[in-house]
């Protein structure tokens, strides 16, 4: 499984990073994904709590 992020739709609501912070994570100012930081389960709930639709799983 792969996360995708896509910057230009993002609306930073940190809904990721709050959510699950072991996959979705800023560092030195970026926007970083652990690919395998979690269970494919976790990753797609949280992936359906975007509010935007920058994130998805392939
Ligand atoms: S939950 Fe979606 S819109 Fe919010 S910061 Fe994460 S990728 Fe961006």
């Amino acid at each position: 499984m792969k996360i995708s992020w896509d910057e230009k739709t993002c609306i930073h609501s940190a809904k990721c990073v709050e959510n699950l912070p072991s996959v979705f994570k800023v560092q030195d100012g970026k926007f970083v994904i652990i690919q395998d930081g979690a269970s494919a389960a976790e990753i797609r709930r949280v992936v359906g709590l975007c509010p935007s639709g920058a994130l998805s799983v392939s």
